[in-house]
């Protein structure tokens, strides 16, 4: 029988028996981290490796905290929250524009302007020819007027912040005039908890909507102008796509209304799609040029969907309505870092140049043929000796031509636990994300870098063999 008596004593031995701390520092599973991290890091998370120790062995624990447990466990508990967390992964989903993944990977070119940028110094906002202060916006403005026609361009952090600038600026700035008038239709979520009727009622505009969700016409828009009235707001449905009894008007129809009106025309078309979708086999994807060209006065887009830049958001229109942004005191809450502006130019020289289907890696992967695709997926059965090649269907994603897929041939496995396989996948040094479809692992090659291939092999022949 163990008394409350002994019970304490045996519990004063055990926590005697705890490593101190140097002992702790001084076992070989801590030199990696020693060598690493600051000593006063390592020895912190040792004191808190054996006040947990204590803690457990106070609750009754029965655990036996050697020097060598204590340090491996610290030891991983540094690893985990030191190393940096970010980290690159393969993305094998067939989901082009992952927004969880990272959306667009830039093009060779533009990681090289943006890697430059950022570890020297740059003439970002320095004048050379006259020696004197220079303005961000002026190294994009000329690239975004080439590729879109429009009279004058600016980049702000995002698309998000391209609609809330505009609202503020435009729709907010004089009293009198807040009204934006949207579609039922359009009042829509992009995303992560961005909603359009929160953005513009927190911008300071206010929404009216007209229509209804399925069929708004340009009359709607007409019968809803008042002397509040400020601008129509057109907002691409990126993530959903309503089909069947549906109309919403033109940019050119609403241009028209505007006119009449003597209001603005903002279009937010979200992708940033400068190339015509249809030429791949996908619906028709709005163009920043063809709003321009039917008129609009602003028109909105991502940097980092189809566009394959970095994270921005671009305007482009009339110069008086860019000059009022560019001078609005949210432009210096807004605007993008000297490695955006670099990734974004090169990236628009893609464009200019006519080379971005071969360049830029979303397009280049949109294009890609598919049966350079099922060679891929052929390769990498024969090299892993396992698992099916299967015609399947890769998607755009990044809220950009929902519903629209193309045609690819994926690596897949029967497996009877795949979502333990899809995890073993993501546990690697550098994570495998596959998809797991009908207690299948499904592999899509689309998205895969070229330069990733032997990876995905070397991890495929370890979860097949694992699995054996
Ligand atoms: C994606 C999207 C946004 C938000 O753009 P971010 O660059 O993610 O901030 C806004 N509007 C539309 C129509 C979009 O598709």
């Amino acid at each position: 029988m163990s008394s409350p008596t002994n019970r304490r004593a045996d519990l004063s031995d055990k926590l005697r028996s705890l490593p101190s701390v140097d002992r702790v520092l001084s076992e070989p599973a801590l030199s990696g981290a020693l060598d690493r991290w600051r000593r006063s890091q390592v020895v912190a998370a040792v004191r808190a490796e054996l006040d947990t120790a204590r803690a457990a062995l106070g609750n009754g624990g029965e655990t036996t905290f050697t020097a060598p447990i204590v340090a491996e466990l610290a030891d991983r508990a540094l690893g985990q929250r030191l190393r940096p967390s970010l980290r690159p992964v393969i993305n094998a989903t067939g989901v082009v524009i992952h927004t969880n993944l990272g959306r667009a990977p830039v093009s060779e070119a533009a990681a090289r302007a943006m890697s430059e940028a950022a570890s020297g110094y740059s003439n970002l906002e320095f004048n050379l020819g006259q020696g004197n202060r220079g303005s961000r916006a002026n190294h994009l403005e000329p690239l975004l007027q080439a590729v879109t026609g429009a009279e004058a361009g600016v980049a702000v952090n995002n698309n998000a912040a391209a609609l809330y600038i505009s609202m503020a600026a435009h729709c907010a700035a004089d009293a009198q005039r807040t009204e934006v008038i949207v579609s039922r239709g359009q009042a829509v979520e992009i995303g992560g908890g961005f909603r359009i009727p929160d953005v513009l009622r927190d911008a300071g505009a206010k929404l009216v909507e007209v229509g209804t969700t399925n069929r708004t016409r340009a009359a709607d828009y007409a019968a809803a102008v008042t002397e509040r009235t400020a601008a129509i707001l057109r907002v691409h449905s990126s993530n959903f796509r309503i089909v069947g009894f549906t109309e919403e008007p033109s940019a050119r129809e609403l241009r028209a209304v505007a006119d009449e009106a003597g209001i603005m025309l903002i279009d937010d078309v979200g992708s940033g799609c400068l190339l015509d979708t249809r030429d791949f086999g996908l619906a028709y994807e709005p163009r920043p040029q063809d709003s321009i060209e039917a008129g609009a006065d602003l028109v909105l887009f991502s940097g980092d969907k189809l566009l394959g830049g970095p994270q921005a958001g671009l305007i482009v229109g009339r110069r008086d309505s860019v000059d009022q942004l560019r001078s609005h005191p949210l432009m210096r809450v807004l605007r993008p870092d000297k490695a955006a502006v670099a990734g974004l130019a090169a990236t628009l020289s893609h464009y200019l140049a006519g080379d971005a289907v071969e360049t830029v890696p979303v397009w280049r992967m949109i294009a890609a043929d598919p049966e350079e695709l099922r060679q891929r997926a052929e390769a990498w059965r024969s090299e892993v000796g396992a698992g099916q090649v299967q015609p399947a269907h890769s998607a755009i994603g990044g809220g950009s031509l929902p519903a629209e897929t193309r045609p690819t041939f994926v690596w897949s496995l029967e497996h009877p636990h795949p979502t333990d396989a899809a995890r073993q996948l993501r546990d690697r040094v550098t994570p495998i994300v596959a998809r797991v479809e009908h207690g299948r692992l499904i592999l899509d090659p689309r998205t895969v870098l070229p330069g990733e291939d032997d990876e995905v092999i070397a991890a495929l022949k370890e979860l097949v063999g694992g699995a054996a």
